[in-house]
């Protein structure tokens, strides 16, 4: 079977030029530039590098984007009081704070506290709650978009199909689930207390790896011809690595993402796509 390599980057690089005429035609109509807030704690080298990649495809569209760094031992009450600074700065139409945060944090706690318009991840409570109960108006994690975006370029029927999603965090499976289930495919969430997770897997058409267990996955984690959207990415010897033992399965799956230039392009070009969603209700476009 021919495995065709799914390009998230080059589909992200569309994604982005689109964005950025956009943004353009915005920004000369109203005077005005979109803002994106990066909140950091800690010095996690990935999530620096993450920020790192979000400040320069937010730059090439012309949005702007600025990081608010904390020492990961500052009380919780400092990032809390910064959000609500920039909750209601007119400046900033979009906030969001890079995971992993240290150990200890209370993402939940953090995500909260982000205006719901704001809130571009998509992890406020109110927003969980409109893609649950499919209201389409609030925003929707980014890789979760991401991933649907490659299950269409992937020609994925949805309907009538099995999507397995392995992860159930709450920025990548639990809204990737919905998303597919909105979407009329039949979803299995499977986690860490999922038996006979091989037997769920290879039933799948459509399986999603999202745990940060580098090449754990070989093939016998799959049927011939299913479709592989591989969203972990873990680094090890200096060498970044997915979830999917990536070479096994060329010419046994119809499809595939790669790690790097698979699912992690794609994602910042939807966050920088919900940061233009905020700015053009912001305006009141929307
Ligand atoms: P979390 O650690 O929050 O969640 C991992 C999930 O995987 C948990 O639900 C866990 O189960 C499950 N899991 C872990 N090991 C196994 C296993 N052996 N079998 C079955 N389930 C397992 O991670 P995130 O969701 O934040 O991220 C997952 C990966 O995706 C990471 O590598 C991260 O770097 C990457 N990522 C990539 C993005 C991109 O843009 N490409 C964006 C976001 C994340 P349980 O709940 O039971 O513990």
């Amino acid at each position: 079977m021919k495995t065709v390599i799914l390009n998230g980057k080059s589909r992200a690089a569309e994604l982005l030029l689109d964005l950025k005429g956009l943004v353009e035609r915005l920004v000369s109509t109203y005077n005005v530039t979109p803002k994106l807030a990066i909140i950091l704690v800690g010095d996690n080298i990935q999530s620096s590098i993450y920020v790192r990649n979000k400040l320069a495809r937010a730059r090439e569209v012309g949005i702007l984007a600025e990081v608010v760094k904390f020492d990961a031992n500052c009380p919780i009450e400092s990032v809390l009081n910064s959000i609500s600074r920039l909750n209601i700065d007119p400046s900033v139409h979009a906030i969001i704070v890079q995971s992993p945060l240290p150990s200890g944090w209370n993402f939940g706690l953090i995500s909260q506290a982000i205006a719901p318009e704001k809130d571009v991840d998509g992890l406020h409570p109110l927003n969980v709650g409109k893609l649950a109960s499919k209201l389409n108006q609030g925003f929707v994690p980014c890789t979760a978009l991401a991933c649907l975006e490659l299950a269409r370029l992937a020609s994925f029927e949805f309907a009538g199909k099995l999507a397995v999603v392995v992860g159930r965090s709450n920025i990548v499976g639990r809204p990737l689930g919905q998303l597919l289930l909105n979407n009329d495919a039949t979803v299995v969430i499977c986690h860490r207390h999922t038996s006979e997770l091989k037997e769920i897997t290879t039933q799948g058409d459509l399986v999603v790896l999202a745990t940060g267990q580098p090449k754990y996955f070989t093939k016998d984690y799959f049927k011939p011809g299913s479709i592989v959207l591989d969203v972990g990415i873990s680094k090890v010897d200096g060498q970044l690595f997915g979830d999917v033992d990536f070479a096994s399965l060329i010419g046994y799956v119809s499809y595939i993402t790669p790690v790097p230039g698979g699912v992690g392009p794609m994602t910042i070009a939807y966050l920088l796509s919900n940061t233009v969603q905020s700015f053009r209700s912001h305006l009141g476009l929307n």
